[in-house]
Protein backbone atom coordinates (compact mmCIF):
# COMPACT_ATOMS: atom_id res chain seq x y z
CA UNK A 1 0.00 0.00 0.00
CA UNK A 2 2.61 2.31 0.92
CA UNK A 3 4.72 4.11 -2.15
CA UNK A 4 7.17 5.96 -0.39
CA UNK A 5 10.82 5.35 -0.81
CA UNK A 6 12.36 3.77 1.78
CA UNK A 7 15.21 2.03 0.33
CA UNK A 8 18.06 4.01 1.98
CA UNK A 9 16.15 3.52 5.43
CA UNK A 10 15.79 -0.13 4.42
CA UNK A 11 19.55 -0.23 4.21
CA UNK A 12 20.51 1.48 7.58
CA UNK A 13 17.78 -0.60 9.30
CA UNK A 14 19.51 -3.77 7.92
CA UNK A 15 22.96 -2.79 9.47
CA UNK A 16 21.33 -1.32 12.86
CA UNK A 17 19.79 -4.72 13.55
CA UNK A 18 23.01 -5.83 13.94
CA UNK A 19 24.39 -3.90 15.96
CA UNK A 20 21.48 -2.52 18.66
CA UNK A 21 18.36 -4.62 19.92
CA UNK A 22 15.68 -4.55 17.43
CA UNK A 23 17.85 -2.07 15.41
CA UNK A 24 17.00 0.80 17.84
CA UNK A 25 18.20 2.37 20.73
CA UNK A 26 14.69 2.97 21.94
CA UNK A 27 11.79 0.51 21.28
CA UNK A 28 8.93 3.08 20.30
CA UNK A 29 11.34 3.94 16.91
CA UNK A 30 11.23 0.38 15.72
CA UNK A 31 7.88 1.00 13.92
CA UNK A 32 6.61 -2.39 15.30
CA UNK A 33 3.22 -1.35 15.12
CA UNK A 34 3.26 -0.02 11.83
CA UNK A 35 4.04 -1.06 8.68
CA UNK A 36 7.85 -0.96 7.20
CA UNK A 37 11.30 0.10 8.36
CA UNK A 38 11.76 2.67 10.29
CA UNK A 39 12.54 5.97 8.34
CA UNK A 40 15.95 7.19 9.40
CA UNK A 41 16.17 10.91 9.75
CA UNK A 42 19.16 12.96 9.01
CA UNK A 43 17.93 16.65 9.08
CA UNK A 44 15.47 19.19 10.63
CA UNK A 45 14.16 22.41 10.16
CA UNK A 46 11.63 24.25 11.60
CA UNK A 47 8.43 21.82 11.48
CA UNK A 48 10.24 19.88 8.61
CA UNK A 49 12.49 16.88 8.14
CA UNK A 50 14.27 15.02 5.70
CA UNK A 51 14.85 11.16 6.02
CA UNK A 52 17.78 9.65 3.89
CA UNK A 53 15.74 8.93 0.90
CA UNK A 54 15.04 12.74 0.69
CA UNK A 55 11.19 12.53 1.55
CA UNK A 56 10.11 15.73 3.39
CA UNK A 57 7.73 15.52 6.07
CA UNK A 58 5.61 18.08 8.38
CA UNK A 59 6.76 16.34 11.93
CA UNK A 60 4.29 15.82 14.63
CA UNK A 61 6.63 13.91 16.65
CA UNK A 62 9.10 16.34 17.69
CA UNK A 63 11.60 14.28 19.03
CA UNK A 64 8.65 12.65 21.47
CA UNK A 65 8.13 16.46 22.95
CA UNK A 66 10.91 18.60 23.28
CA UNK A 67 11.03 20.73 20.27
CA UNK A 68 8.44 22.89 20.78
CA UNK A 69 10.04 25.75 18.90
CA UNK A 70 10.70 23.04 16.13
CA UNK A 71 13.98 21.59 14.44
CA UNK A 72 17.08 23.77 14.52
CA UNK A 73 15.37 27.27 16.39
CA UNK A 74 17.96 29.80 15.89
CA UNK A 75 17.88 31.19 19.49
CA UNK A 76 18.58 26.94 20.25
CA UNK A 77 21.40 26.52 17.84
CA UNK A 78 22.75 29.53 19.35
CA UNK A 79 23.11 28.98 22.72
CA UNK A 80 24.30 25.10 22.24
CA UNK A 81 26.82 26.65 20.06
CA UNK A 82 27.82 29.09 21.98
CA UNK A 83 28.40 27.17 25.11
CA UNK A 84 30.24 24.52 23.27
CA UNK A 85 32.92 26.75 22.07
CA UNK A 86 33.87 26.84 26.00
CA UNK A 87 34.07 23.51 26.53
CA UNK A 88 31.59 20.61 26.56
CA UNK A 89 31.67 19.43 30.38
CA UNK A 90 33.72 20.09 33.58
CA UNK A 91 32.18 17.91 36.09
CA UNK A 92 32.12 21.64 38.43
CA UNK A 93 29.23 24.21 38.98
CA UNK A 94 28.82 25.90 36.00
CA UNK A 95 27.48 30.02 35.98
CA UNK A 96 24.76 28.32 33.32
CA UNK A 97 23.15 26.14 36.10
CA UNK A 98 22.03 28.72 37.92
CA UNK A 99 20.21 30.65 34.85
CA UNK A 100 18.12 27.72 33.72
CA UNK A 101 17.29 27.51 38.11
CA UNK A 102 16.64 30.75 38.01
CA UNK A 103 14.83 30.87 34.61
CA UNK A 104 12.40 28.09 36.38
CA UNK A 105 12.05 29.28 40.05
CA UNK A 106 11.32 32.73 39.74
CA UNK A 107 8.18 31.70 37.80
CA UNK A 108 7.17 28.31 39.72
CA UNK A 109 5.14 28.93 42.93
CA UNK A 110 5.01 24.68 43.40
CA UNK A 111 8.91 24.11 43.84
CA UNK A 112 11.66 26.20 45.93
CA UNK A 113 14.56 23.95 44.85
CA UNK A 114 15.28 21.50 41.58
CA UNK A 115 18.10 19.40 41.30
CA UNK A 116 18.99 18.85 37.27
CA UNK A 117 19.28 15.18 36.19
CA UNK A 118 20.11 13.48 32.39
CA UNK A 119 16.54 12.05 31.62
CA UNK A 120 12.75 11.58 32.62
CA UNK A 121 13.65 8.69 34.34
CA UNK A 122 16.27 9.47 36.06
CA UNK A 123 14.37 12.58 37.53
CA UNK A 124 11.67 10.01 38.29
CA UNK A 125 14.22 7.21 39.68
CA UNK A 126 15.84 10.19 41.80
CA UNK A 127 12.47 11.94 43.05
CA UNK A 128 10.67 8.52 44.35
CA UNK A 129 13.76 7.66 46.14
CA UNK A 130 13.35 11.21 47.96
CA UNK A 131 9.65 10.50 48.59
CA UNK A 132 10.43 7.59 50.39
CA UNK A 133 13.14 9.14 52.45
CA UNK A 134 11.10 12.14 53.32
CA UNK A 135 8.01 9.99 54.93
CA UNK A 136 10.20 6.64 55.69
CA UNK A 137 7.22 4.80 54.08
CA UNK A 138 7.40 1.93 50.94
CA UNK A 139 4.73 2.22 48.60
CA UNK A 140 3.99 3.62 46.02
CA UNK A 141 0.61 4.17 44.13
CA UNK A 142 0.48 4.70 40.36
CA UNK A 143 -2.50 4.64 38.23
CA UNK A 144 -2.53 1.97 35.01
CA UNK A 145 -1.94 4.31 31.77
CA UNK A 146 0.46 6.64 33.14
CA UNK A 147 4.11 6.00 31.70
CA UNK A 148 6.82 7.66 34.18
CA UNK A 149 9.83 6.13 32.43
CA UNK A 150 12.05 2.24 32.89
CA UNK A 151 12.28 3.13 36.73
CA UNK A 152 12.05 -0.93 37.95
CA UNK A 153 9.08 0.03 40.43
CA UNK A 154 7.03 1.89 37.87
CA UNK A 155 7.31 -0.93 35.24
CA UNK A 156 4.04 -2.92 36.70
CA UNK A 157 0.64 -2.95 35.42
CA UNK A 158 -2.95 -3.55 37.37
CA UNK A 159 -3.01 -6.98 38.80
CA UNK A 160 -6.77 -8.49 39.31
CA UNK A 161 -9.03 -6.55 41.58
CA UNK A 162 -10.11 -2.91 43.06
CA UNK A 163 -6.90 -1.98 44.64
CA UNK A 164 -3.94 -4.45 43.71
CA UNK A 165 -0.24 -4.77 43.90
CA UNK A 166 1.62 -3.88 40.93
CA UNK A 167 2.44 -6.71 38.49
CA UNK A 168 5.62 -6.42 37.02
CA UNK A 169 5.42 -5.34 32.69
CA UNK A 170 8.74 -6.47 32.20
CA UNK A 171 10.99 -9.34 33.05
CA UNK A 172 14.32 -8.20 35.10
CA UNK A 173 11.94 -6.68 38.05
CA UNK A 174 11.44 -8.67 40.87
CA UNK A 175 8.39 -9.20 42.02
CA UNK A 176 9.32 -7.90 45.21
CA UNK A 177 9.88 -4.60 43.66
CA UNK A 178 6.99 -4.47 41.73
CA UNK A 179 4.93 -5.35 45.26
CA UNK A 180 6.06 -1.93 46.84
CA UNK A 181 3.87 -0.51 43.65
CA UNK A 182 0.16 -0.37 44.49
CA UNK A 183 -1.76 0.90 41.00
CA UNK A 184 -5.28 2.03 40.39
CA UNK A 185 -7.61 3.05 37.73
CA UNK A 186 -7.16 6.39 36.59
CA UNK A 187 -10.14 8.79 37.25
CA UNK A 188 -11.74 6.76 40.16
CA UNK A 189 -12.27 8.36 43.00
CA UNK A 190 -13.60 5.41 44.92
CA UNK A 191 -10.67 3.38 43.83
CA UNK A 192 -8.68 6.26 45.78
CA UNK A 193 -10.84 5.83 49.23
CA UNK A 194 -10.32 2.41 49.18
CA UNK A 195 -6.75 1.80 48.34
CA UNK A 196 -6.02 4.61 51.25
CA UNK A 197 -8.21 3.43 53.98
CA UNK A 198 -6.44 0.05 52.88
CA UNK A 199 -3.00 1.06 52.97
CA UNK A 200 -2.94 4.36 55.27
CA UNK A 201 0.28 5.25 56.52
CA UNK A 202 2.07 2.97 53.96
CA UNK A 203 2.16 5.22 51.14
CA UNK A 204 5.19 7.38 50.19
CA UNK A 205 3.62 9.17 47.25
CA UNK A 206 0.72 8.70 44.66
CA UNK A 207 2.63 9.17 40.98
CA UNK A 208 0.30 10.40 38.52
CA UNK A 209 1.05 12.06 34.89
CA UNK A 210 -1.83 14.93 36.20
CA UNK A 211 -2.72 15.13 32.22
CA UNK A 212 -1.93 11.38 30.92
CA UNK A 213 -0.39 11.26 27.34
CA UNK A 214 1.67 7.83 26.80
CA UNK A 215 -0.79 5.58 26.28
CA UNK A 216 -3.62 8.11 24.07
CA UNK A 217 -4.40 11.04 25.36
CA UNK A 218 -6.68 10.40 28.75
CA UNK A 219 -7.76 13.94 30.08
CA UNK A 220 -8.84 13.34 33.64
CA UNK A 221 -11.47 14.96 35.30
CA UNK A 222 -10.17 18.18 37.45
CA UNK A 223 -12.41 16.87 40.55
CA UNK A 224 -10.22 13.47 40.70
CA UNK A 225 -7.25 14.82 41.23
CA UNK A 226 -8.37 17.44 43.49
CA UNK A 227 -9.41 14.51 45.22
CA UNK A 228 -6.39 13.18 44.59
CA UNK A 229 -4.68 15.93 46.35
CA UNK A 230 -6.98 15.98 49.32
CA UNK A 231 -6.70 12.30 49.73
CA UNK A 232 -2.95 12.90 49.93
CA UNK A 233 -2.70 15.24 52.52
CA UNK A 234 -5.16 13.40 54.62
CA UNK A 235 -2.96 10.41 55.11
CA UNK A 236 0.66 12.36 54.49
CA UNK A 237 1.25 10.78 51.63
CA UNK A 238 3.24 13.06 48.73
CA UNK A 239 1.33 13.92 45.57
CA UNK A 240 4.27 13.62 42.99
CA UNK A 241 2.96 15.38 39.39
CA UNK A 242 5.35 13.88 36.58
CA UNK A 243 4.83 16.61 34.59
CA UNK A 244 7.78 14.92 32.04
CA UNK A 245 5.41 15.86 28.83
CA UNK A 246 3.17 18.35 30.47
CA UNK A 247 5.79 20.47 31.97
CA UNK A 248 6.35 23.53 29.98
CA UNK A 249 3.97 22.23 26.66
CA UNK A 250 0.57 22.89 28.31
CA UNK A 251 2.02 25.83 30.00
CA UNK A 252 5.30 27.49 31.54
CA UNK A 253 4.16 25.72 35.17
CA UNK A 254 2.66 22.47 33.11
CA UNK A 255 -0.61 21.19 34.47
CA UNK A 256 -0.19 22.27 38.35
CA UNK A 257 -0.60 26.01 36.91
CA UNK A 258 -3.32 24.94 34.21
CA UNK A 259 -5.36 22.95 36.86
CA UNK A 260 -4.15 24.79 40.36
CA UNK A 261 -3.35 22.06 41.88
CA UNK A 262 -0.44 22.23 44.08
CA UNK A 263 1.98 19.28 44.22
CA UNK A 264 4.46 18.07 46.38
CA UNK A 265 6.75 16.63 43.97
CA UNK A 266 7.06 17.88 40.80
CA UNK A 267 9.08 15.79 37.48
CA UNK A 268 10.46 17.81 34.24
CA UNK A 269 12.28 16.52 31.35
CA UNK A 270 11.27 16.55 27.18
CA UNK A 271 11.07 20.28 26.40
CA UNK A 272 13.56 21.45 29.56
CA UNK A 273 16.61 20.30 27.60
CA UNK A 274 16.22 22.09 24.59
CA UNK A 275 16.34 19.07 22.79
CA UNK A 276 19.63 18.05 24.70
CA UNK A 277 19.28 15.25 27.46
CA UNK A 278 18.31 17.05 30.76
CA UNK A 279 15.59 15.98 33.15
CA UNK A 280 15.17 17.18 36.76
CA UNK A 281 13.15 16.72 40.14
CA UNK A 282 11.88 19.69 42.56
CA UNK A 283 10.03 20.40 45.53
CA UNK A 284 9.22 22.38 48.38
CA UNK A 285 12.68 23.14 50.35
CA UNK A 286 11.62 20.91 52.78
CA UNK A 287 11.56 17.69 50.98
CA UNK A 288 14.26 18.79 48.65
CA UNK A 289 16.45 19.35 52.18
CA UNK A 290 16.21 15.22 52.24
CA UNK A 291 18.99 15.11 48.58
CA UNK A 292 22.45 14.88 49.46
CA UNK A 293 24.56 16.58 50.10
CA UNK A 294 21.99 18.40 52.45
CA UNK A 295 20.69 15.03 53.21
CA UNK A 296 20.43 11.57 53.37
CA UNK A 297 19.18 10.54 50.09
CA UNK A 298 22.03 9.83 47.61
CA UNK A 299 21.55 10.79 44.14
CA UNK A 300 24.39 12.24 41.68
CA UNK A 301 25.45 12.31 38.00
CA UNK A 302 28.50 12.72 35.77
CA UNK A 303 27.06 14.91 33.04
CA UNK A 304 24.21 16.37 35.35
CA UNK A 305 23.89 19.95 34.50
CA UNK A 306 25.69 19.61 31.56
CA UNK A 307 26.63 23.05 30.24
CA UNK A 308 25.73 22.43 26.67
CA UNK A 309 22.78 21.39 27.59
CA UNK A 310 21.59 23.60 30.01
CA UNK A 311 22.54 26.43 27.43
CA UNK A 312 19.79 25.01 25.20
CA UNK A 313 17.05 24.71 27.91
CA UNK A 314 18.05 28.08 28.82
CA UNK A 315 17.27 29.33 25.14
CA UNK A 316 14.14 27.06 24.75
CA UNK A 317 12.73 28.25 27.71
CA UNK A 318 14.14 31.73 27.56
CA UNK A 319 11.17 31.19 24.36
CA UNK A 320 8.67 29.60 26.25
CA UNK A 321 8.68 32.33 28.95
CA UNK A 322 7.58 35.10 26.57
CA UNK A 323 4.03 36.69 27.06
CA UNK A 324 1.46 34.69 24.87
CA UNK A 325 3.96 32.31 24.09
CA UNK A 326 0.82 29.19 25.52
CA UNK A 327 -2.05 31.34 23.72
CA UNK A 328 -0.35 30.80 20.24
CA UNK A 329 0.76 27.31 20.62
CA UNK A 330 -2.73 26.34 22.05
CA UNK A 331 -5.16 28.95 19.01
CA UNK A 332 -2.75 27.00 16.17
CA UNK A 333 -3.35 23.51 17.70
CA UNK A 334 -6.89 24.22 17.90
CA UNK A 335 -7.12 25.60 14.29
CA UNK A 336 -5.27 22.07 12.98
CA UNK A 337 -7.75 20.08 15.47
CA UNK A 338 -10.75 21.58 14.68
CA UNK A 339 -10.37 21.47 10.82
CA UNK A 340 -10.00 18.00 10.68
CA UNK A 341 -12.70 16.95 12.97
CA UNK A 342 -15.34 18.81 11.16
CA UNK A 343 -14.01 17.03 8.13
CA UNK A 344 -14.31 13.61 9.82
CA UNK A 345 -18.02 14.84 11.34
CA UNK A 346 -19.24 15.58 7.87
CA UNK A 347 -18.16 12.28 6.50
CA UNK A 348 -19.58 10.70 9.62
CA UNK A 349 -16.45 8.92 10.20
CA UNK A 350 -16.00 7.36 13.61
CA UNK A 351 -12.90 9.28 14.61
CA UNK A 352 -11.53 12.08 16.59
CA UNK A 353 -8.24 14.26 17.63
CA UNK A 354 -8.57 14.97 21.18
CA UNK A 355 -6.49 17.77 22.15
CA UNK A 356 -5.14 19.93 25.05
CA UNK A 357 -2.72 22.93 24.98
CA UNK A 358 -0.17 21.85 21.49
CA UNK A 359 -1.14 17.90 22.13
CA UNK A 360 -3.38 15.63 20.05
CA UNK A 361 -4.19 12.24 19.84
CA UNK A 362 -5.97 10.33 17.26
CA UNK A 363 -9.17 8.08 18.62
CA UNK A 364 -10.43 5.82 16.21
CA UNK A 365 -13.77 5.16 18.20
CA UNK A 366 -14.27 8.84 18.14
CA UNK A 367 -14.68 8.70 22.03
CA UNK A 368 -13.18 11.98 23.02
CA UNK A 369 -14.53 11.42 27.03
CA UNK A 370 -11.48 7.97 27.33
CA UNK A 371 -10.37 8.92 30.59
CA UNK A 372 -9.08 5.03 31.45
CA UNK A 373 -6.23 3.26 30.33
CA UNK A 374 -8.72 0.16 29.26
CA UNK A 375 -11.06 2.10 27.43
CA UNK A 376 -8.62 2.37 24.28
CA UNK A 377 -9.50 0.36 21.47
CA UNK A 378 -6.94 -1.99 21.05
CA UNK A 379 -7.09 -2.48 17.44
CA UNK A 380 -4.63 -0.01 15.94
CA UNK A 381 -4.64 -1.47 12.53
CA UNK A 382 -7.02 2.14 11.26
CA UNK A 383 -4.07 4.32 12.63
CA UNK A 384 -1.36 1.77 10.83
CA UNK A 385 -2.91 2.42 7.38
CA UNK A 386 -3.64 6.06 8.51
CA UNK A 387 0.49 6.45 9.44
CA UNK A 388 1.46 5.44 6.11
CA UNK A 389 -0.72 7.88 4.03
CA UNK A 390 0.10 10.45 6.40
CA UNK A 391 3.84 9.18 5.24
CA UNK A 392 3.25 9.05 1.50
CA UNK A 393 1.11 12.63 1.67
CA UNK A 394 4.37 14.32 3.91
CA UNK A 395 3.29 13.78 7.43
CA UNK A 396 4.94 11.97 10.06
CA UNK A 397 3.59 10.69 13.28
CA UNK A 398 5.32 9.08 15.81
CA UNK A 399 4.78 5.36 14.84
CA UNK A 400 2.33 4.42 17.14
CA UNK A 401 -1.78 4.85 18.10
CA UNK A 402 -0.97 5.38 21.31
CA UNK A 403 1.23 7.79 21.03
CA UNK A 404 0.11 12.16 21.39
CA UNK A 405 1.49 14.22 18.37
CA UNK A 406 3.20 17.70 19.38
CA UNK A 407 2.73 20.67 17.92
CA UNK A 408 5.69 23.44 17.48
CA UNK A 409 5.96 27.06 17.51
CA UNK A 410 7.53 26.25 13.85
CA UNK A 411 4.07 24.85 13.10
CA UNK A 412 2.70 27.74 11.02
CA UNK A 413 -1.39 28.08 9.96
CA UNK A 414 -0.25 27.58 6.16
CA UNK A 415 2.30 24.11 7.57
CA UNK A 416 -0.84 23.36 9.89
CA UNK A 417 -3.39 23.77 6.86
CA UNK A 418 -1.27 21.73 4.40
CA UNK A 419 -1.12 19.06 6.96
CA UNK A 420 -5.10 18.85 7.78
CA UNK A 421 -5.69 18.75 3.94
CA UNK A 422 -3.23 15.59 4.18
CA UNK A 423 -5.27 14.46 6.90
CA UNK A 424 -8.78 14.13 5.55
CA UNK A 425 -7.61 13.10 2.65
CA UNK A 426 -5.82 9.98 4.31
CA UNK A 427 -9.13 9.99 6.58
CA UNK A 428 -11.44 9.29 2.83
CA UNK A 429 -8.83 6.61 2.40
CA UNK A 430 -8.26 4.46 5.65
CA UNK A 431 -12.56 5.22 6.36
CA UNK A 432 -14.04 6.44 3.15
C1 LIG B 1 8.98 10.65 28.52
C2 LIG B 1 8.49 10.47 29.90
C3 LIG B 1 9.28 9.90 30.93
C4 LIG B 1 10.64 9.33 30.66
O1 LIG B 1 11.55 10.28 30.21
P1 LIG B 1 12.87 9.79 29.44
O2 LIG B 1 13.63 11.06 29.21
O3 LIG B 1 12.42 9.10 28.21
O4 LIG B 1 13.59 8.87 30.38
C5 LIG B 1 8.77 9.87 32.21
N1 LIG B 1 7.55 10.35 32.49
C6 LIG B 1 6.76 10.89 31.55
C7 LIG B 1 5.43 11.44 31.93
C8 LIG B 1 7.20 10.96 30.22
O5 LIG B 1 6.40 11.46 29.28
Amino acid sequence: MATLNRSNSESLFKTAKTYFPGGVNSPVRAFKSVEGAPIFMKKGDGCHIWDEDDNKFIDFCCSWGPLILGHNNQNVYNGIVGALQNGASFGTPTVLENQLGELILSRNPFIDKIRFVSSGTEAVMSALRMARGFTGRKKVLKFEGCYHGHVDSMLVKAGSGLVTFGESSSAGVPEEYANETLVLPLNDISALKECFEQYKNEIACAIIEPIPANNGLLLQDKSFLKALREICTEYGALLFFDEVISGFRVGFNGASELYGITPDIITYGKIIGGGLPVGAYGAKAEIMKMVSPDGPVYQAGTLSGNPVAMAAGIAQLTECAKEGFYEDQESRTKFFVEKINTYAKTKRYNFELVTIGSIFWISFDGKKSIQKADQINADMSQFSALFSALLDRGVYLGPSGYEVGFVSQAHTIEHLTTAADAFCESLDLVMG
